[in-house]
């Protein structure tokens, strides 16, 4: 393995790789953002040789890129990655852009970018000797880690808030899943779910607490930067709730330039719901309250960002940008997409267009190549 140890995003403490590691014990019990902890690689070592390794390794799911993931062999989960780059040529010439690609990520095994995550917890998990994983989530992430323990046998406990979607209940009892429906919303599942956790001695697929899994996450970028022959794109668009997934993204390209594979990293703009959108006002450094309105984007309704140092980090390096978008413009993106794209990405996926939607409103993106990263593809209801 090419880790080196664990760096803490809040107070800069390093520790020695331990698998079963999660948040930054220093840290515990001080007030503010979490002490999430953030693997680090020997980049020197792997400069000039990891295009060869992971050529050489023969695989196209995650798992392609283990040089750069925290575990030393891959385990037979259910095949995640390798989805396509999808041209949109109507939308990047209604938006005025050079091109406009949309990282597929319904096409993985539970239709969505979590599985990335949960293919790394259940490798984990099973290599040190857990038999039970839990998660709080929305949806996505508890139906991701529930159809991997279905295939791998391991038992699954999820906490979902008391909105989660009937069709999103339907899939987990689908895969089997021991459902805990909170009586509050995700900010209180999440809170349960890793009392649950402590107290049982599960394994937890919480992004935002256990480290390991934004390093599953960030492989859609190296995906993104070999299928585009290791250019990064100007803009990546994706939306965002705990700020995990823009979060890892930011972290695979910083990697591959650090390795030497690419020249410049891409601008990130992360897409929150205009009703509940902590980190684009944390990004402005407005610290005043305001999520107190509901918002139809589920996957990203989260009032208190787990993973606010690392999206915020991620966001500045690469000049990028926060943006609020409303229910209304997600839900005309998500048709317009359907319509103009051939794609069909869930309500909350959409957000990303609606975003680059409104940035075009605002200033002029000739010339300029983007990506928007469709995260999943379930639907709660029609359109
Ligand atoms: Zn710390």
């Amino acid at each position: 393995m090419f880790v080196t140890g664990l760096k803490c995003f809040k107070c800069g403490t390093t520790y020695e790789m331990t698998p079963t590691a999660y948040t930054c014990p220093a840290c515990a019990g001080t007030p503010g953002d979490d002490g999430i902890l953030d693997v680090q690689y020997d980049y020197h070592a792997l400069s000039n040789i990891f295009p060869d390794l992971i050529k050489k390794s023969g695989r196209y799911d995650v798992f392609r890129f283990l040089p750069l993931l925290p575990i030393s062999e891959p385990t037979n989960v259910l095949p995640v990655g390798g989805t396509p780059l999808v041209a949109a040529p109507r939308l990047a010439a209604r938006l005025g852009l050079k091109s406009l690609l949309l990282k597929d990520e319904t096409r993985n095994p539970t239709r969505c970018l979590k599985d990335r995550a949960t293919a790394i917890a259940v490798t984990l998990a099973t290599a040190n000797g857990y038999r039970d994983m839990y998660c709080a989530s929305a949806g996505n992430a508890a139906i991701s880690l529930a159809g991997f323990c279905a295939n791998h046998g391991l038992g699954c406990h999820v906490f979902v808030p008391s909105e989660a979607s009937q069709t999103r209940l339907n899939w987990l009892r689908r895969y089997g899943a021991d459902i805990h429906v909170s009586t509050g919303n995700y900010d209180q599942a999440y809170d349960e779910a890793e009392r649950a956790g402590a107290e049982n001695g599960w394994y937890s697929r919480n992004c935002a607490f256990n480290p390991f899994l934004v390093e599953g996450k960030k492989t859609v970028a190296f995906e993104m930067g070999e299928q585009l022959g290791w250019q990064a794109p100007d803009l990546i668009v994706a939306p965002v709730g705990d700020g995990c997934t823009l979060g890892a993204i930011g972290k695979g390209f910083r990697e591959l330039e650090a390795v030497g594979l690419t020249d410049e990293i891409p601008q990130l703009i992360g897409i929150q719901s205009e009703a509940i959108q902590p980190l684009v006002r944390r990004h402005r450094g407005d610290d005043s309250g305001g999520d107190n309105g509901n918002a139809q984007a589920a996957s990203i309704a989260v009032r208190r960002p787990r993973n606010t140092l690392r999206l915020l980090s991620e966001i500045r390096l690469s000049n990028g940008l926060m943006l609020g978008v409303s229910d209304e413009h997600i839900s005309s993106a998500q048709r317009t997409l359907a319509e103009e794209a051939g794609v069909v990405a869930e309500f909350t996926s959409a957000a990303a267009l609606a975003g680059l939607i409104q940035l075009a409103e605002h200033e002029s993106l000739e010339n300029k190549s983007a990506v928007l990263v469709i995260t999943g593809g379930r639907l709660d209801s029609d359109f």
